[in-house]
This record gives C-alpha cells, structure tokens and sequence, in this order.
C-alpha cells in the first residue's frame, strides 16, 4: 500500500533543543517584508503570522531542509543546525 509524505515524516524522531537555532530579526519582517515568504515554503509549518503581526517560530519541528533560508529575501532570518545529537533524526524505512 502506497504510504504518504505525512505518515512518512510521522516516523522521524526528534530530540528537541530547547535553545532554538532560528532567529528571526522582526524589524526587518516588518518594515520589508510584505509576503512572509517563510510562511508558505516550510514543510513543517515552523512559521505562522501571529495576530501580533510577528512571526512566531516553532522550531523543535525543524526538518532542516534549508529552505526557509534561501525563501527570505530580506536576510531576516539567522538559521543554524541544531547542537549535535539534537534536532530531527531521520528514519527510512
Ligand atoms: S520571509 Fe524572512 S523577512 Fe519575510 S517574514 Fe519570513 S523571516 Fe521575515
Ligand atoms: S529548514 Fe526547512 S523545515 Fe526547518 S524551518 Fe526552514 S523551511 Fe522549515
């Protein structure tokens, strides 16, 4: 039987790093950013708009595909790997 993206990612484990390893400098969403590029490419959801009109990041859910990276435009975000050990780890199966 066929198995789909979200029951594949549902087998990866992660080992959350309570120090995230996104920073995101918000004055510069604010005043440059109009589209919130961040919002829409992640795969893991880690970003969303909150109504304070700040973008709030969950990072323990972090594939680390890099994408949000090279998405903004505005150099607002400061992303790193997590500590070693830490983060997702990927399960094939
Ligand atoms: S894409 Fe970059 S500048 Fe735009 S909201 Fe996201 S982090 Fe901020
Ligand atoms: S590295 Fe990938 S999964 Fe992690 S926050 Fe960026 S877009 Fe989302």
């Amino acid at each position: 039987m066929p198995v789909n993206i979200k029951t594949k990612l549902g087998v990866n484990a992660y080992k959350i790093d309570p120090e995230s390893h996104i920073a995101i400098n918000h004055d510069v969403c604010k005043t440059k950013c109009t589209v919130k590029f961040c919002t829409f490419v992640c795969p893991a959801r880690v970003y969303t708009l909150g109504d304070d009109g700040l973008i709030h990041v969950e990072h323990d859910g972090c594939l680390e595909c890099g994408t949000c990276v090279i998405a903004c435009r505005s150099d607002a975000l400061t992303w790193k790997y997590p500590k070693a050990g830490q983060g997702v780890q990927y399960r094939f199966g």
